[in-house]
């Protein structure tokens, strides 16, 4: 339930009862009191409920498809990171929080994949260079964002901790083919 967006007029020149200070604070009590007593019998009776702030943690807010929340990797059917150990991300990374140790699968020639993929979210900022960066569409920013912890060490965020199955992701996918103008996911073959 996003809020509403109010437009306030800063007019230049102020008029005399403006100019006169105390009717104008007057003014803006009566304002804060009608809000006040609005949602307090919203509270109250339960209705206007979108008078209110969200009542976290009770309470949560859809976010919307654009919000930039912990980057996540993104998990195809066979339990495989659609990541390709490119590191394109890891370059694009502006806190260096990134750290990719790159493999190559079995018989599969010249594929790659990441032995290691760590995220240190201490120092993620949530910015989403990671994900513009990515050519595969292997690294999305998610909805999570309560990845709060009691010392920096549990802030490391291995491969297995990052990787969110596809399905789950796909908001945010079909939000980032519109963003970029693509029709589908690139194309990635795994044995
Ligand atoms: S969201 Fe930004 S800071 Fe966080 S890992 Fe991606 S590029 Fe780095
Ligand atoms: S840019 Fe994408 S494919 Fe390349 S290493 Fe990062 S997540 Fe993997």
């Amino acid at each position: 339930m996003p809020g509403k967006v109010i437009q306030v007029e800063r007019r230049a020149k102020l008029g005399f009862i403006e100019r006169l200070y105390v009717p104008m604070i007057v003014k803006g009590l009566v304002v804060t009191s009608r809000h006040f007593f609005r949602n307090l019998r919203g509270f109250v009776t339960g209705k206007n409920r979108t008078d209110f702030v969200v009542q976290y943690p009770e309470e949560r807010i859809d976010y919307p498809d654009a919000f930039r929340g912990m980057p996540v990797l993104v998990q195809l059917e066979n339990g495989q990171p659609r990541c390709v150990a490119c590191g394109l991300c890891e370059f694009a990374c502006p806190t260096d929080c990134i750290s990719i140790v790159p493999g190559e699968i079995e018989g599969a020639g010249i594929e790659r994949y990441p032995v290691a993929f760590d995220i240190d979210m201490s120092r993620c900022m949530f910015c989403g260079l990671c994900e513009e960066a990515c050519p595969e569409e292997a690294i999305v920013l998610s909805r999570e964002v309560e990845i709060a912890g009691y010392d920096r060490g549990s802030m490391l965020y291995d491969k297995e901790r990052l990787l969110v199955p596809e399905p789950l992701l796909k908001r945010r996918l079909e939000f980032l083919r519109g963003e970029y103008d693509r029709e589908h996911a690139p194309a990635v073959e795994r044995g």
